[in-house]
């Protein structure tokens, strides 16, 4: 049976079209103005609807054990709340192994988690929590033979690397065509000002953003910045940033040409540090923390101006009632983390596309697009090209949205987000063609997510002239416009 998306606004990140498309065998098999239906053919009326690439979720934390706690969203849960978000895809950052452990050990315990789970398509990045030869050697096979052709690595937390190994791990990566992310926060710094404070007395929610500055997060991300460039110019993508000021290191990196990329998170962009002074501030313990007002706004500018690649969610979920079980009144014993990976996408399309702050396409390169190229998955996802997967999004931008944890579908007792108003609505979610999510609601099931080998790290794809300096510009959400003669691929 073939499906048919008649009569939507195909979306993707160079621009929108009035177009059919139709899947085949979970894959776009053809796109076109009014394409006929044939005998064996479900038609899907995508009227009124933008049909974009499924979000792809580059910074989620399932089943993971941060050493005072396991988050409580494993493959199942976590899957199926991105899969009801709009998200087709996540690549999940995994944790730390036993001290010492191989690059391997660590990717066979996540297969282990994820296979028969997974409802939507999925992959890993490495994570290096030493460094010595045998790491290095392991990188050549992780990339080639195993298909993670990412890694991270972190300045704080308890496996920390320090310069050398930090350069080490760099040079290697470039080598064997694997991108670099970073955690980027000064260890010291953090150290220092949290003992300061709990030595005061000072142990309230909002001296968790005390203990960890912007300086913290920026010294770190210039740090490394400088790090990749003493290491040959290694790529390097800069996870969950924050502020402004790491913000404008980073533009001036890129503007020298330097290969670097950085994404943020929506919390960062739609919450701040009021949250801290809240009654239930524990729900919003995270690192790096939330910051300031006008910090958000300087990463909308950056939403606007290109300099931000990529959005995440970082999804990592402790309950609220575990983290006042746990924190009591000192922040430094709550668990950090926020769930998020069932609503970045409408937030995102609600507070960037219907504000009018960016384009849809400009939505999709941010959720999808460009995620796919940084890390090995385009054009098999990210992209409405012909065989690619029919991994897809259906946004209906007439209805509203309102957040409520009760409709969510991970296994947190909460969300950062209750009560926010969306402009738009998930209408549908395809994964390689399997409807997964219907208007909100659950309709996949375990195991039929699948690994996905990525390809290694590819510069040029990053370089595309018609992919970069595109202007977004104000338009209306949807266009009676039809454009035929669209050329694709
Ligand atoms: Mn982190
Ligand atoms: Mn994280």
């Amino acid at each position: 049976m073939k499906q048919l998306i008649k009569g939507g606004t195909l979306v993707d990140a160079q621009g929108e079209y009035q177009q059919d498309l139709l899947i085949d065998k979970g894959k776009i098999a053809d796109i076109g103005a009014s394409l006929p239906v044939a005998v064996d053919t479900e038609v899907i009326d995508a009227k009124g609807l933008y049909v974009m690439p499924g979000g792809i979720d580059v910074h989620t934390h399932f089943d993971i054990d941060t050493g005072i706690a396991r988050s409580c969203d494993d493959f199942f849960s976590g899957t199926r709340a991105a899969a009801c978000g709009g998200t087709t895809c996540v690549v999940d950052h995994m944790g730390f192994g036993p001290r010492g452990c191989s690059l391997h050990h660590q990717l066979d315990v996540y297969h282990g988690y994820a296979s028969d789970k997974a409802v939507i398509d999925y992959s890993f990045h490495g994570v290096i929590q030493h460094v010595d030869d045998a790491v290095l050697a392991e990188m050549d096979d992780m990339v080639h033979q195993q298909g993670i052709s990412s890694f991270k690595l972190y300045l704080t937390y308890g496996y920390k690397l320090d310069d050398n190994q930090v350069l080490r791990a760099l040079q290697q990566l470039r080598q064997v065509g694997a991108l670099a992310t970073v955690h980027p926060e000064n260890d010291a710094a953090i150290a220092m000002r949290r003992a300061e404070l709990l030595a005061a007395g000072k142990k309230s929610a909002i001296y968790h953003a005390v203990s960890r500055p912007i300086a913290c997060e920026a010294e770190a991300i210039s740090r490394m910045i400088n790090l990749a460039q003493l290491a040959g110019n290694a790529p390097l993508y800069i996870v969950h940033l924050t502020n402004g000021l790491g913000l404008d290191y980073i533009r001036l990196a890129k503007q020298a040409g330097q290969p670097v990329w950085v994404e943020t998170c929506l919390q960062y962009l739609l919450l701040d540090e009021r949250c801290y002074h809240r009654e239930d501030a524990l729900k919003y313990i995270l690192s790096p923390p939330l910051r300031t007002r006008s910090e958000r706004d300087k990463l909308w500018l950056g939403i606007a101006d290109n300099s931000i690649d990529t959005t995440a969610s970082d999804h990592c979920t402790f309950p609220y009632q575990q983290r006042v079980a746990m924190a009591k009144d000192d922040f430094s014993r709550c668990p950090n983390g926020l769930p998020g990976v069932e609503n970045r996408l409408l937030l995102l399309f609600s507070e960037g596309v219907m504000s009018g702050r960016i384009t849809p396409s400009r939505f999709v390169d941010l959720t999808s697009t460009k995620p796919a190229r940084l890390f090995g998955l385009w054009p098999q996802k990210g992209s409405l090209q012909l065989g690619a997967d029919a991994d897809l999004v259906l946004i209906d931008p007439y209805r509203t949205t309102t957040i409520r944890h009760e409709h969510l579908h991970d296994n947190s007792d909460y969300s950062p987000y209750e009560g926010f108003v969306c402009q738009g609505a998930l209408a549908m979610t395809l994964s390689r063609g399997n409807l997964v999510a219907k208007d909100g609601k659950f309709v996949g099931q375990a195991g039929q997510g699948r690994f996905v080998p990525r390809q290694p790290f590819n510069q040029a794809l990053l370089h595309m002239d018609h992919y970069s300096d595109r202007p977004n510009k104000v338009v209306p959400p949807l266009t009676d416009k039809v454009e035929p003669g669209i050329e694709w691929g």
